[in-house]
């Protein structure tokens, strides 16, 4: 349940319910005694309805019965009338015509009988002979029902009349006309008449409770006999409804309204013999009077439970009521954190309810002063905290959106050396512009794309020195998701900044130092790989080209033979008997001669031709644009100077030279060296110290 306290106009705190409408215990209490009591009420009324229909379907089939006992009892007056007139139709006065005789007897027959009340004799064309009601004697008028005498002329049997106006009486009056046969033939009709008080006593005999209507019904429907009220209704037809509904059906009852205009349930039995009814008729406000009787008694009955129970709601709701308005107040005491002890109402749930609120406030108290021992150990941890940050020289800020500025840390303001300006103020001053402007930039990125970031910059010390600070942030989000600010950290990395510069700055040296020395490596390397090239290239011992240089350059001068036509010309020499000199002098003096010669054979050729030492005491010089003749000339020349040296230990040494000159028909450049050593062998198997050619 959601609701919000606050004071009314009155100074009562009044209650405001929030969503489902909320139900006062007196309402709901007088609901539950509602529900109590309705279904109750539901079911007496059903059974007094049904007790009801029951009643007045038993008092229909009674009435039916007592319709019936009376009708039977209507034919037994009609039929002991009948058997009167068949007496009086024998009377030997008849035969004799003596009509007075026939009055004296007639009269005796009524009064003995009570049969009926009146003997009229006519004659066929209705001519009253005789009637009783008149002295002998006197004039006499017509039959009353023409009708119903013709009827016993024509069939010559008795017949049982309805209601008609008497001919002499002038009254509604019923006869039971008998025929007279006198030779075979109807001669006379002999009427006994009865007057409707003796239905009327018929019916009175049965003792009817009053306010009943009862009537004895003839076969047209006209009243014989009718109470109350016999002389108003005797004679008159009944209402067309009932009447109709007797003739189609000889047993029954039915709602109809009286000749008196009174609702009634008629029931109404119609004889099998005379064809006469009787109806009775009982007021069905009479009927519903005890319905309504019992309703009025069971809807008062139900008012007084309600008004009981509705009052005993009251009490109960006043009293629970009480009980937890009771509580109210330690449940107050208990939201501001007091210490309750509540008073125990004198309702088991709510004193549940007080000794919880007893308990919730105990509970409390532990809470609170749990708590309070939280909050200082808290503080404890704030303080280590912050002065973790100060030692670690870490802060935190926080940039709101909503007021357009930045709070920082305590720490944020030892890492600056004072008490930091707002933001805007920053810029140029402890921020250069280039880190406000980086850090700015940051904010309104993290704002718009909710994505965090970092960055270093330089910013300045209020002591007038540079710091470093890593800045890094992300957004914060409020309770509907938006972005509402910014949080960020900043660490003071001065040291690692200036151990990173330190570091930098070695490394550059290390580094300029490494590249010094690796020029210098190099540079030795190149001289060493020269000179290992010059060794590979240069024979050891005379400091001429070896082989591998004098092929290369037999090789390159081919080559350009064959490209330009240049002319070069090959002379391969051989000092003679060496091996004497060897075997004479030893190999140290052989070195020597070889070193001498050698020296000896570059001074002789041009600087562009070459001479190397081809193989132990042989030399090959390749002398470029040059024939054979000026290759002899050469040859002969160096042979002379060779022979004209003085070698020390040795001596004279010479030399055998063999000559020939590359062409371009050799196919390649050993062709040339070939015949060189041709001409060589020729020069030695010639006698040595001599030049050949070939
Ligand atoms: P010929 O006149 O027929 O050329 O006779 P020769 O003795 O000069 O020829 P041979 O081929 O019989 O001998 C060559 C000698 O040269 C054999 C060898 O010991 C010597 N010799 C080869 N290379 C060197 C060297 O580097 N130093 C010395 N001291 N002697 C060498
Ligand atoms: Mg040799
Ligand atoms: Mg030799």
């Amino acid at each position: 349940m959601e609701f919000s306290a606050e004071q009314g106009s009155g100074g009562k705190p009044t209650v405001q319910h929030a969503g489902r409408h909320r139900h006062r215990i007196y309402a709901v209490l007088a609901w539950l005694v509602l529900s109590c009591l309705l279904p109750g009420m539901i079911a007496a009324c059903v059974l007094f309805m049904r007790d009801y229909a029951e009643g007045r379907a038993q008092l229909e089939k009674t009435t039916i019965a007592t319709a019936r006992a009376l009708s039977q009892a209507v034919d037994s007056q009609l039929l002991k009338g009948m058997a009167a007139a068949q007496a009086l139709s024998t009377a030997g006065a008849l035969t004799r015509q003596d009509w007075a005789a026939f009055h004296e007897r007639a009269g005796s027959v009524l009064a003995l009988s009570k049969a009926g009340d009146i003997v009229v004799l006519s004659d066929a064309t209705g001519q009253q002979l005789v009637n009783t009601l008149r002295k002998f004697g006197e004039p006499l008028p017509r039959h009353g029902d023409m009708a119903l005498l013709e009827r016993v002329f024509a069939t010559g049997k008795p017949v049982i009349s309805d209601i008609y106006l008497g001919g002499a009486l002038r009254k509604p009056v019923m006869s039971i006309d008998v025929p007279i046969i006198q030779d075979g033939k109807v001669a006379y009709d002999v009427s006994l008449g009865m007057l409707p008080d003796r239905f009327n006593s018929i019916l009175l005999a049965q003792n009817l409770p009053s306010g009943w209507v009862a009537a004895v019904i003839d076969r047209n429907g006209t009243l014989a006999g009718r109470l109350p009220s016999p002389e108003k209704f005797i004679g008159q037809k009944g209402t067309a409804e009932f009447i109709q509904k007797i003739k189609d059906v000889p047993e029954g009852a039915m709602e109809t309204v009286s000749r008196e205009g009174i609702p009634t349930l008629s029931a109404w039995s119609r004889s099998p013999v005379t064809g006469w009814s009787v109806g009775i008729g009982i007021p069905r406000a009479e009927l519903e009077a005890s319905l309504r009787k019992s309703l009025l008694a069971l809807g008062l009955g139900f008012v007084l439970l309600l008004l009981l129970g509705l009052a005993l709601a009251w009490l109960a709701a006043r009293r629970i009521a009480g009980a937890v308005r009771a509580l109210t107040a330690p449940a107050t005491a208990l939201g501001a954190g007091k210490r309750v002890v509540a008073p125990l109402p004198n309702i088991v749930e709510a004193a549940e309810v007080a000794e919880a609120i007893g308990r919730a406030s105990e509970l409390l108290a532990e809470r609170t002063a749990d708590l309070e021992q939280a909050n200082k150990s808290l503080s404890v941890r704030d303080a280590e905290l912050r002065e973790a940050h100060r030692l670690a020289r870490f802060g935190a800020w926080r940039w709101s959106i909503e007021a357009g500025a930045m709070s920082v840390s305590e720490s944020v303001n030892t890492i600056f050396g004072r008490e930091l300006p707002p933001f805007q103020q920053l810029r140029g001053s402890l921020l250069p512009v280039e880190s406000w402007e980086t850090m700015h930039t940051a904010i309104q990125d993290v704002i718009r794309t909710g994505v965090g970031c970092s960055a270093e910059v330089p910013a300045n010390h209020d002591g007038g020195y540079q710091i470093w600070l890593d800045l890094r942030c992300g957004p914060i989000h409020g309770a509907d998701g938006t972005i509402v600010g910014v949080a960020g950290t900043m660490l003071d990395i001065t040291q690692r900044k200036q151990a990173e510069l330190a570091l930098q700055r070695t490394r550059e040296t290390y580094v300029q130092q490494l590249e010094e020395d690796v020029a210098r490596r190099t540079m030795e390397l190149t001289s060493a790989n020269e000179a290992l090239d010059r060794l590979a290239r240069t024979d050891a011992l005379t400091g001429l080209a070896n082989r591998t240089v004098s092929n290369e350059h037999l090789h390159m001068e081919f080559l350009r033979l064959k490209r330009t036509g240049s002319a070069y010309a090959v002379l391969f020499m051989d000092i003679d008997y060496f091996k004497s000199i060897n075997d004479t002098h030893g190999h140290g003096i052989g070195d020597q001669v070889l070193q001498q010669l050698a020296g000896l054979l570059a001074q002789s050729i041009r600087e562009t031709d070459l001479v190397a030492r081809y193989g132990g005491e042989e030399f090959l010089a390749v002398l470029n644009d040059t024939d054979i003749d000026s290759a002899m000339a050469v040859a002969e020349k160096i042979r002379q100077t060779v022979a004209q040296e003085p070698f020390p230990n040795v001596g004279q040494v010479t030399l055998s030279v063999g000559v020939t000159a590359a062409q371009l028909a050799d196919e390649n450049e050993d062709a040339a060296v070939r015949r060189a050593d041709e001409a060589l062998y020729e020069a030695k198997r010639t006698g040595r110290n001599k030049v050949c050619f070939c």
